[in-house]
């Protein structure tokens, strides 16, 4: 297919059909190319190569011929062209909010969100990357120096998934390229362009060939190729448990640094002191962002007694307004979910929820492609829903006595990813995000994602964070240099 926007794009080069392989665009060998459709109407917007082992392969061959002069460049240096990047980003956020929109099918206006979320990693590595250091610690002897050094991990893998296809990238990349590191990202086969445009606005900035590599194709090929490769030092991976716990074994041979971000089971717990408009307000953001397909999405909405029915009347009455379809119409909040598996499961964890008691309260207006937002009461821990990530548009609603009830359903997953609170007291606050298992705990909102913070879980839901100064030290690895027999007068 021929390189034309199918879009209205003001910078028609954004539009990449093909992979980045050291600083080229190249198709796969044998041409065979992977169709990417709007999740909106079905149809296809573009082609993308169908890389194999070939490709991955020269790629990060180019990412390893990068790294030593990309690692020995001075960091202000390294750091400067994230800076560009970053402005190019932002210079050419409307173009990317359409066609991140496009592949993935969220609102324009979120899409444009998630465009300044995903410059805002860029940014802030490009800042936290001049400050990464090392140490002295004082030797046993006085003839002794040791030193500790901070060095760039080297090549890395990384493999995205199609929720967020701005940011989950940005968050990896940054600071991959701030500490010195060279990198392959294979993104979601469903957004693969949102990525490429990326690409070429980092080449554009100045990244040199082969630092970046992005290739496009089959998961379990390219996956298998960078899991295997000795070059690659670390992987990081976003995406769901099973796939994470699979990419773990197969780098397990070679002994790489893992970067796990996996899934999630978030509650959010509503105590009876909560402001009752704060609390609908958090869970709002909380659940309906990106049509509930995101891991820190609100999976079950613990409701304390007393509040119970006054929160449910509110959150019905904001439910039912929410305004539902393609996410190019203007005021659209909620948008199609990614495929017809992604209806189906959603479909299923309602029918599960309600043929086990639950009561179907409020319901927003959809039809066709698109799934309705639903909110759910009386839902109970033996449901589906409980059990699983709905990824969709469905609040579902458990009831809760006692604080100490409201923690145990709420730590009842193997999972630790995102958990919420709202409440009036600040005393149960900081009891209660004290015993939330979770790697992030939001009080009284339900925004916790910002580049200058942690991001990560615990328990089933991943190793390592993203964002923050532990997002760079991600990739940096530790060197204890030990001088002996100076002759310094001590
Ligand atoms: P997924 O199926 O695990 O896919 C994620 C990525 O892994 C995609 O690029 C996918 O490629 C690739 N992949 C799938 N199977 C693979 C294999 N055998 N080998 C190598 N790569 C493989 O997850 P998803 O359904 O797309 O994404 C939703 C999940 O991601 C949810 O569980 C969500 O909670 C999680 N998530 C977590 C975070 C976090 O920060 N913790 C953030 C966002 C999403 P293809 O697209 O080509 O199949």
């Amino acid at each position: 297919m021929a390189n034309t926007a199918p879009l209205a794009l003001a910078d028609s080069g954004l539009w990449r059909q093909e992979a980045l392989v050291d600083g080229e665009w190249i198709g796969a060998a044998d041409g065979r190319t992977i169709a990417v459709d709007d999740p909106a109407t079905g149809e296809v917007i573009g082609t993308v190569p169908d890389c194999g082992t070939a490709e991955t392969e020269a790629a990060l061959a180019a990412a390893g011929r990068a790294l030593p002069a990309w690692r020995a460049r001075p960091a202000p240096e390294r750091c400067a062209i994230l800076r560009r990047w970053h402005d190019l980003i932002m210079a050419a956020a409307k173009d990317l909010a359409r066609i991140l929109t496009a592949e993935q099918g969220k609102p324009l206006v979120e899409a444009e969100a998630e465009i300044a979320y995903a410059a805002s990693f860029v940014s802030w590595f490009a800042q936290e990357g001049q400050r990464s250091r090392g140490h002295e610690v004082p030797a046993p002897t006085a003839d002794r120096r040791i030193l500790v050094r901070r060095e760039a991990v080297g090549v890395c893998a990384a493999i995205t998934p199609w929720n967020f296809p701005a940011a989950m990238i940005t968050r990896k990349l940054a600071p991959a390229l701030a500490a010195g590191c060279t990198m392959v990202l294979k993104p979601a086969q469903q957004t693969p362009f949102t990525a490429l445009a990326l690409g070429e606005l980092a080449l554009r900035a100045g990244v040199p060939a082969g630092v970046l590599g992005i290739v496009t194709g089959e998961a379990k090929v390219i996956g298998g190729v960078l899991t295997a490769s000795p070059v690659v030092r670390l992987l990081s991976f976003t995406g769901s448990t099973p796939v994470g716990s699979r990419l773990m074994e197969q780098c397990a041979p070679t002994i790489k640094k893992l970067a796990l971000e996996l899934g999630g089971n978030a509650p959010l717990i509503v105590f009876d002191d909560a402001d009752l408009d704060e609390a609908v307000e958090a869970t709002m953001a909380a659940k309906f962002r990106n049509a509930g397909q995101s891991c820190v999405a609100v999976n079950r909405i613990l409701v304390q007694s007393g509040i119970h029915d006054a929160f449910v009347d509110k959150l019905a009455v904001r439910v039912r307004a929410l305004k539902v379809g393609a996410g190019t119409e203007d005021g659209m909040q909620v948008g199609p979910l990614i495929d017809d598996a992604a209806r189906a499961k959603v479909a299923d964890h309602v029918q599960d929820a309600l043929a086990k008691g639950a009561t179907l309260v409020a319901q927003a207006p959809a039809s066709g492609r698109f799934t309705a937002p639903m909110l759910l009461t009386g839902m109970t821990e033996d449901m589906r829903a409980a059990q699983e990530e709905i990824f969709g548009p469905v609040a579902a609603i458990y009831r809760f006595d006692t604080e100490a009830d409201g923690i145990a359903l709420a730590n009842a997953t193997p999972y630790g990813l995102a958990a919420y609170c709202c409440t009036g007291d600040m005393h149960r606050a900081w009891r209660v995000g004290e015993a939330l298992e979770a790697g992030m705990v939001g009080l009284n909102t339900g925004a916790i994602s910002l580049a200058m913070a942690p991001f990560g879980g615990v328990k089933q839901s991943g190793l390592g964070r993203e964002g923050g100064a532990e997002g760079l030290e991600e990739y940096l690895e530790t060197k204890a240099v030990h001088w002996a027999g100076l002759q310094t007068g001590g």
